[in-house]
C-alpha cells in the first residue's frame, strides 16, 4: 500500500511563501514559511523529588527531522510534552523560532502533534476530525471543506471522509491523526511513538511515508521512538536519552560509528564490547584485558591512564580467519577463540566467538564472503584501531549539548 505523498498539489508554492493567515494574530506565533527552529535551553522538569528531565540543551534546525530515542523512562515524552504545552517546565526555556513559548498554553504554539494512541474523537468522522484544528482557529467553512480534502487526499484517505475512526485500520486512523496534526500548517510536528501499535511491515511502510512528508513539507519535525532501527532510518540527527539527560546528539552515522559513551554503543545497534583498563602509550590509547591488549583509534574525551574501560566495535568491523589464515596488515587488534554458534540471517550470517576469559565477539560476515566454518572450529578474530573506540565504564557520561 504505497502511498503517493504529493504536497505541491496540497500546498502550492505560493501558499507556503506567504505568511499564514489562520487564527487572529494575537492568538498565534508569528511564522516563517517554512519550519521553525526550536532550542531547549536548560530545559528541567521535576516531579517532586524525581527528576524527569534534567537540564536539557538542544538545537533543533529549522526543517530539521531530529529523533529521541531512549529506553523506556528516559524523558523523551516529557520533553516533547514540554515543547507541545501540556506538561509545564519547571526551569528553562524553549524557543521556537527564536521566540520564547514555555508560557504559551498548546494552542498558541502553532505545532502539530501526533500520539501513538491515535487520540481521533470517536463521535466525529475522519472528514471532522481533521477539520477539528480549522474549526478551532475560526477557518471560514468553504476553506475548511477545501483545506481537508486536499490533506485527506495527501495521505491517501480521500474517499474515506465520511467514516469514523472505529470503522478504519490502525495505520488508516494514525494517518488520520497525522493528517489532523498537519492541516493547519504547523511549522513543527510533534511525534511521540506513533508507530508503536502498528505491526512491524505496516510500520516500514510508515516510516518511509513519514520521511517523505517530512521532506516535502519542510517543516520541522520532532519524533520519538525507543526504537534504534527506526530512529536510524528517519533521522537527520539523533538525541539519545539517558535517565532525563542527552547522552549524545548526533547524525545516525555519528552515533554508530562514534559513540562517546558505552550507554550509547550499546543502545544503537549491535555492539561488541570488551572490558579491561585503558593505558596510554606515546599519545595511543589501548585497552588492556584478560584476552589480549587492544589498540583504539578513538577515545572518549576526558579518558584517563588506568581507569576502568572497554572498547565497542561494530560486528561488520571484525574478520574471522580460520585454519591460521593471515590477518590484514591493519588489523593490529587480533584475539584468538572458538566458534560457539552461527546464526543464519539471508544475506549475511553472524558468527558468535568465545574467547578465553568467557566473553564473545559477534562477526557479521555476507553471504558471499561466507567460508566452511563450524561451530568449535578455532579462529582468530581481527580487527583495525580505526573503527575501535575506547569508553570509560562506570560513570555516567553525559554531553550536555547538541552537536
Ligand atoms: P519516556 O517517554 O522516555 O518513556 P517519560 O518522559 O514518560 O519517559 O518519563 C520520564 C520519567 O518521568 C519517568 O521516570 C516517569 O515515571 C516520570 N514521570 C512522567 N510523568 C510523570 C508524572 N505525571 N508524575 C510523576 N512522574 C512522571
Ligand atoms: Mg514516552
Amino acid at each position: 500500500m504505497a502511498v503517493e505523498v504529493n504536497v505541491a498539489r496540497v500546498w502550492p508554492a505560493a501558499r507556503l511563501a506567504k505568511q499564514d493567515m489562520v487564527g487572529s494574530p494575537e492568538t498565534r506565533v508569528a511564522r516563517p514559511s517554512k519550519g521553525a527552529s526550536v532550542s531547549l535551553r536548560h530545559l528541567s522538569k521535576h516531579y517532586g523529588k524525581s527528576i524527569a528531565v534534567d537540564a536539557i540543551d538542544l538545537e533543533i534546525a529549522a526543517g530539521e527531522f531530529v529523533t529521541f530515542l531512549g529506553p523506556s523512562g528516559s524523558g523523551k515524552t516529557t520533553t516533547l510534552s514540554m515543547i507541545a504545552g501540556f506538561t509545564p517546565v519547571s526551569s528553562g526555556q524553549i524557543l521556537l523560532g527564536n521566540q520564547p513559548i514555555e508560557m504559551l498554553p498548546p494552542y498558541r504554539r502553532d505545532i502539530g502533534m501526533v500520539f501513538q494512541s491515535y487520540s481521533l474523537f470517536p463521535h466525529m468522522t475522519v472528514a471532522e476530525n481533521v477539520a477539528f484544528p480549522l474549526r478551532r482557529r475560526g477557518v471560514s467553512k468553504a476553506e475548511i471543506k477545501s483545506r481537508v480534502g486536499r490533506v485527506l487526499d495527501l495521505i491517501q484517505l480521500g474517499d474515506k471522509g465520511g467514516r469514523y475512526p472505529r470503522e478504519l485500520s490502525g495505520g488508516q486512523q494514525q494517518r488520520v491523526a497525522l493528517a489532523r496534526a498537519i492541516v493547519f500548517e504547523p511549522q513543527l510536528l510533534l511525534m511521540d511513538e506513533p508507530l508503536g501499535a502498528l505491526d512491524k511491515k505496516l510500520r516500514e511502510q510508515m516510516q518511509l511515508e513519514i520521511r517523505r512528508l517530512h521532506k516535502e513539507l519542510a517543516i520541522t519535525f520532532v519524533f520519538v521512538t525507543h526504537d534504534q532501527e527506526e530512529a536510524l532510518v528517519m533521522s537527520d540527527r539523533i538525541a539519545v536519552f539517558e535517565q532525563g539527560r542527552l547522552a549524545q546528539v548526533g547524525t545516525p552515522g555519528d552515533l554508530y560509528e562514534r559513540p562517546r559513551s558505552l550507554f550509547v554503543a550499546d543502545f544503537l545497534g549491535d555492539s561488541n564490547i570488551l572490558k579491561g583498563t585503558a593505558a596510554v602509550q606515546g599519545g595511543e590509547w589501548r585497552l588492556g584485558s584478560p584476552c589480549g591488549t587492544f589498540i583504539a583509534g578513538a577515545v572518549e574525551p576526558g579518558m584517563v591512564d588506568g581507569a576502568s574501560a572497554a572498547i565497542t566495535v561494530r560486528p561488520e568491523q571484525l574478520r574471522i580467519h580460520a585454519n591460521g589464515a593471515p590477518c590484514a596488515a591493519q588489523d593490529v587488534n587480533q584475539v584468538d577463540g572458538r566458534v560457539s554458534q552461527i546464526v543464519y540471517l539471508g544475506a549475511s550470517r553472524k558468527v558468535e566467538v568465545s574467547l578465553s576469559d568467557g566473553s564473545r565477539l559477534h562477526v557479521r560476515e555476507q553471504a558471499r564472503e561466507q567460508s566452511a566454518l563450524h561451530e568449535g572450529a578455532a579462529v582468530r578474530v581481527s580487527w583495525a584501531a580505526a573503527c575501535t573506540t575506547l569508553l570509560s565504564c562506570g560513570n555516567r557520561s553525559s554531553v550536555k549539548t547538541a552537536g
